[in-house]
């Protein structure tokens, strides 16, 4: 297995670390402070902290900006994203994936389910040779039967209709080369999307570790039902065609159902002692063809929703506004006014956002690639 040297002797490496949130004020200090205290003590590594708001309506912003981007370690810069509203989590992670500009990147929840702790084994594993690294949640505290049995279902749909496999457990807690962050970033621009899919779907190399997914650490999933729905629906639609398929088998069953009705009728028409009285088994022969041909047009409206929505080219995401920090002070606590951070206010549209960031970005490596 080749392995991905580290950088220049004198430059510590840059890891990005994508935290997406949604309404987690109540949790993301004690998750912040967990975080802080783990990427300290690797010393040997530079860390860019990503802070992805995906339209929070609480105020997990206002600690981002007030509570946590303004303490700036030895090792550790910020970045903090605000979307305009709330695009869901895969949005958002994509958005830190875009934005990041470390030699290893790694994605993972605010809530305290994806532990900081285990940073520095997929450190080891990247440096090992892997190009990703994709956590395997082997117990989960929270997860009662009722989602465990829909999780557990999930996956036997999406890897029986899909042509790659899945992981059961894999989670959004992984960790990607530049390699494939770019690949994900340039190439895998879909708006039905399932980023530990595309890892997983990828060829290159890939370690799975496993964990254990302690309780939130405040409040409930944000993922609600519906939303849960739309990513198994998304991820149905973004990892198979099958689906599209299924006319094909009600065609073949009606032929042959058409053709056992009407031997049945023409015999009994022909040898029986009364013909056949079909008012019944007509109307349900009806009602059965049409839920099958209204199943078969809801599975191609849905394609073809998915179809336009790709052929609109929407952004993903829509930044509403985004702050780099450029400098670094050992343990000095900076307010936000302080103009250490580049700020960009409705930059809406991704690509120049993406563009602005580049210039500012580049400069904070610079400056970050050094440990004093
Ligand atoms: N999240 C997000 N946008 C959403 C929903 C969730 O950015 O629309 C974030 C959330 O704040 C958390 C992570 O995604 O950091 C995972 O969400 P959650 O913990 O609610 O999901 P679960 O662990 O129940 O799968
Ligand atoms: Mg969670």
């Amino acid at each position: 297995m080749q392995s991905n040297s580290k950088q220049e002797a004198g430059k510590s490496p840059l890891i990005s670390v994508v935290i997406s949130l949604y309404n987690e004020a109540d949790g993301v200090l004690n998750f912040w402070s967990d975080l802080r205290e783990e990427l300290t003590t690797l010393t040997e590594f530079c860390f860019e902290v990503i802070w992805v708001n995906d339209g929070s309506k609480d105020k997990t912003q206002v600690f981002i900006d007030e509570k946590i981007i303004v303490i700036i370690e030895n090792n550790i810069t910020h970045c903090s994203i605000e979307f305009s509203k709330n695009f869901g989590h895969e949005a958002a992670m994509i958005a830190g994936i875009d934005n990041a500009k470390g030699e290893a990147i790694i994605c993972m929840d605010a809530d305290g389910q994806h532990p900081p702790a285990e940073i520095a084994k997929m450190i080891a594993a990247f440096y090992a040779g892997n190009n990703s690294v994709l956590m395997e949640r082997i117990y989960r505290e929270d997860e009662g039967l009722f989602k465990k049995w829909l999780s557990s279902t999930f996956y036997v749909i999406i890897n029986k209709l899909s042509s790659i496999e899945i992981r059961n457990n894999a989670t959004d807690f992984f960790l990607i080369s530049r390699q494939v962050a770019d690949i994900l970033k340039f190439n895998y621009r879909e708006k039905n999307r399932l980023i530990r899919g595309y890892i997983q779907s990828l060829g290159f190399t890939l370690k799975v570790l496993p964990f254990k997914a302690p309780c939130r650490l405040s409040g409930e999933s944000r993922y609600s039902y519906t939303k849960l729905v739309k990513l198994a629906l998304d991820s149905v639609f973004a990892f198979s065609n099958k689906p599209l398929r299924i006319s094909i088998v009600f065609s073949v069953l009606f032929i042959l159902l058409t053709v056992l009705f009407g031997g049945y009728s023409l015999g009994m028409y022909l040898f029986g002692d009364t013909p056949p009285s079909g008012y019944t088994s007509i109307i349900l022969l009806l009602t059965f063809s049409f839920s099958l041909l209204f199943l078969t047009i809801t599975i191609l409206s849905l394609y073809f929703e998915k179809v336009i929505q790709e052929l609109r080219q929407r952004p993903l995401y829509l930044i509403k506004r985004l702050r780099v920090g450029n400098t670094r002070t050992s343990g000095d606590i900076h307010s936000s006014k302080d103009n250490d951070f580049s700020i960009f206010e409705d930059h809406a549209i991704m690509r120049v956002t993406n563009h602005d960031l580049e210039t500012i970005a580049n400069k904070q490596l610079q400056s970050c690639n050094y440990i004093d």
